[in-house]
């Protein structure tokens, strides 16, 4: 048996498994990362990417990639009526409503719409094997390749104080060859006796932490007994991805169709003119398993009447299904402090909030730099406890927004003004934008030093000018992930004397602090944000000798016309705010003295800094 040990071990190549990934390897943390699937198999089903989501990948470098790849949702609706703020149009409305006559659908007239303060600009529809192509391409970068094809059989822990690699993991490695010729399904390969020959060799791994991104019925769940809480739907959905033959006036657009016939559709634009329909078959008493050409049978005859009076015949169907929902959260997201589970391993409900995908990405982007800090002994192994306190509330709250859209759903007609004002009430909730975090990596303490800025969110989209080229840049494009946490300082005008002198004080606290502690430099990026445009100029040199640098002095973009300090309420005598590496605030301090042993306390709280 071959052995070759590693920090971390992911189990599932899926967008959980994939973004764990790769925020550990571009904090140069060791991965493996084993899947049963073959390469070009299709998992998991995403289909939209929330606009939090966007500003992460934006953050991670491959913000481009997935722009070109994708369908971007601009609009919903008829009538865009409001420029948006920050380039932000995300609006969410019943686009189709029933005739008069109650005999088909008719585009809903004019309508208000929602907006969101983020740096991205759109929703965006991207297919699981976009996401997953991308997130492989750049893990390749970063030197990770996923192994296919393999499947865990056997996980132990061993005394964590003895052996630097605790977690022991026995894969089974399979022949690919006889699974493409026994047609040997994803599931039955975890089943090693079923096929002759299915099985090449074993491996046992041994690894410092292993994450289980093994999708919704879990290998990893099911070895640490976690009990999923929860309970599944009696309602039956279809979907099917196809190319459309239609008429339909708005096949490139997002559309939430209320049919007097047919109920619920949705229809969702994606690349190549292709698309994807939801329809709802109603309740069954049990889950039906109908073959492809039945359940597109089903599927086309209710999108038939769903659009009517216009057309909509499915041509080229690369896949379809009928499925029940599950809304269930599992009761603990780790074992052993060592093993965590993430993504649908975690949490299953319906793509009606189009949110599987982010949930899953997101889980991992909040627990994998926490472990490359304890991997990299930055960090005490307590840390990782916040990942449950972080992201179960979000889990939790995710089941009860999919209730209450089910329950919109389910009845034969959607009230549009119920859809509209639950979305406009969850929009914030759905576009990941307004998650708050709260655990022993938040302190709260500061808030009221700038009430506008809060304290567990991730940084607001904000527009700053980079003094050292006059390039105009969102607060977004200033953090790219690299692991760091950085410090924010708002000195006020820095014209007045006193507010010079504070920040000199306050800055060469820090460097100080830094110096004494090596890992608190590496760890911190400053830059400063001075509120005074129409002085800036006289101001600069000032501010870099102070800051030691060209690049990481910004002014604020919109002072003039009541910008971030202003709306942040930023107290007078200045403030400093910490983000973590995952762009989340995790602390406001004043600039003083207090404000330095209070970052200082922060970070002695989870690490051996003293
Ligand atoms: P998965 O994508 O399920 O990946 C799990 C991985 O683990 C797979 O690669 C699998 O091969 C591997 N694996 C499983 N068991 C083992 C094992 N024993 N050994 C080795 N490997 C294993 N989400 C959105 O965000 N937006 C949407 O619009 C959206 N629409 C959806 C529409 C439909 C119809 C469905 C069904 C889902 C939709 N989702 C959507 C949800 C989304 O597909 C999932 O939430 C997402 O794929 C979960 O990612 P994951 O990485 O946790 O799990």
């Amino acid at each position: 048996m071959r052995t070759q040990s590693t920090d971390v071990l992911i189990i599932g190549a899926g967008p959980a498994g994939l973004m764990a990934a790769l925020v550990l390897s571009m904090m140069k943390v060791k991965v493996r990362l084993v899947d049963r699937r073959l390469s070009h198999e299709a998992s998991g089903q995403a289909d939209g990417i929330q606009p939090r989501m966007i500003e992460i990948w934006e953050s991670l470098g491959i913000g481009s990639e997935l722009r070109e790849r994708s369908e971007h949702v601009h609009r919903m609706v008829k009538k865009i009526l409001f420029p948006a703020l920050n380039g932000l149009i995300l609006e969410l409305k019943v686009t189709y409503s029933p005739t008069a006559d109650r005999a088909g659908i008719e585009e809903t007239q004019g309508s208000d719409v929602e907006h969101l303060s983020t740096n991205s600009e759109v929703s965006i529809l991207a297919r699981n094997d976009i996401i997953e192509e991308i997130l492989e391409e750049r893990l390749k970068v970063e030197g990770v390749v996923v192994e296919r094809s393999g499947v865990p059989i056997s996980l132990d822990v061993e005394s964590q104080d003895q052996d630097p690699y605790p977690v022991k993991v026995k894969v089974a490695w399979l022949n690919e060859q006889i699974i493409r010729e026994k047609n040997v399904s994803q599931e039955a390969r975890g089943d090693l006796e079923s096929v002759d020959g299915l099985v090449e060799k074993f491996e046992c791994i041994p690894a410092k932490f292993v994450i289980g991104c093994d999708g919704g019925k879990s290998w990893t769940r099911r070895q640490l007994g976690i009990a999923m809480e929860g309970n599944q739907t009696d309602l039956d959905w279809g979907v099917v991805d196809f190319t459309p033959r239609t008429n339909f006036p708005t096949p490139r657009t997002k559309n939430i169709i209320q049919s007097p016939l047919e109920g619920f559709l949705g229809y969702l634009p994606r690349p190549n003119g292709a698309a994807r329909v939801y329809v709802m078959l109603g309740e069954g008493k049990e889950e039906k398993v109908v073959s492809g050409d039945e359940c597109k049978r089903i599927i086309a005859g209710k999108m038939r009447r769903g659009f009517a009076p216009y057309e909509m015949e499915i041509e080229n169907a690369t896949w379809c299904a009928i499925f029940r929902v599950s809304q269930r959260v599992a009761k603990r997201f780790s074992g052993h402090g060592r093993i965590f589970i993430a993504g649908d391993a975690c949490h299953t409900h319906s793509p009606k909030a189009g949110q599987g995908a982010n949930a899953s990405m997101s889980d991992t982007f909040n627990l994998a730099w926490k472990i490359a800090y304890v991997v990299r002994h930055q960090a005490r192994l307590d840390i990782l406890e916040t990942y449950e306190q972080e992201r179960r509330p979000h889990s939790l709250e995710l089941i009860q927004l999919d209730r209450k859209i089910f329950r919109l759903f389910s009845g034969q007609t959607i009230i549009p003004t119920d859809y509209t004002s639950l979305w406009h009430e969850q929009m914030l909730f759905v576009s990941g934008i307004g998650l708050r975090y709260s655990s022993q990596l938040i302190d709260s303490s500061g808030q009221f030093l700038a009430p506008g800025l809060t304290i567990g969110e991730r940084i607001p989209s904000s527009e700053v000018i980079r003094t050292d080229d006059w390039r105009p840049l969102n607060l977004h494009d200033i953090c790219p992930f690299d692991g760091r946490f950085r410090l924010f300082i708002l000195p006020g005008s820095v014209l007045e004397e006193c507010n010079v002198k504070r920040l000199a004080a306050f800055n060469s606290s820090i460097a100080a602090k830094g110096e004494q502690h090596e890992v608190l430099t590496e760890r911190l990026e400053t830059c400063i944000i001075d509120n005074d445009p129409s002085t800036v100029v006289e101001s600069i040199p000032l501010l870099r000798v102070i800051s030691g640098s060209n690049d990481r002095v910004y002014f604020d973009r919109n002072a003039t016309s009541g910008g971030v300090y202003n709306i942040w309420q930023i107290a007078s005598h200045g403030i400093a705010f910490m983000v973590r590496p995952d762009a989340h605030i995790s602390s406001i301090v004043a600039m003083d003295e207090a404000g330095i042993c209070a970052i200082k306390k922060y970070f002695t709280s989870w690490t051996d800094l003293s």
